[in-house]
């Protein structure tokens, strides 16, 4: 399911686990703030987001759109250990995704530690 870079040997669990923090991410941060007759059911051609959640995802569309930039670049990242993006000398994001990202962890990162929400703590993502 996962397109990995052919010579990076980092673990496919990792890549996984970090494809589902950010979908879990973007997903509260569009739930907090965007409007719920927005949203729609995810189908991105690049990841089975369903398969990949276990459940569906509702996302409203400029949200669906970072996802799909955001899960693409994690998956498609060269850099193995992968660095926090902000220590990374590849900034892979395009600009405008890359600030919305970050706006995304600053809510929804605060927003799970607060709930105790420690599983989501990343290691990896910004
Ligand atoms: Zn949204």
């Amino acid at each position: 399911m996962i397109d990995h870079h052919p010579s990076s040997s980092a673990d496919p669990k990792t890549v996984e686990n970090d494809l589902r923090t950010l979908t879990r991410f973007i997903e509260v941060y569009c739930g907090d703030c965007h409007e719920a007759w927005k949203r729609r059911v995810v189908t991105l051609k690049s990841h089975d987001v369903a398969a990949l959640m276990g459940r569906e995802i509702s996302l409203c569309p400029d949200c669906t759109k970072l996802l799909c930039h955001a899960l693409v670049k994690r998956s498609n990242c060269p850099m193995d250990p992968k660095p926090q993006c902000k220590h990374c000398p590849n900034h892979c994001y395009h600009p405008t995704y890359r600030k919305k990202i970050q706006e995304v962890m600053m809510h929804s990162g605060r927003k799970l530690v607060m709930r105790g929400r420690f599983d989501y703590l990343l290691h990896l993502l910004f």
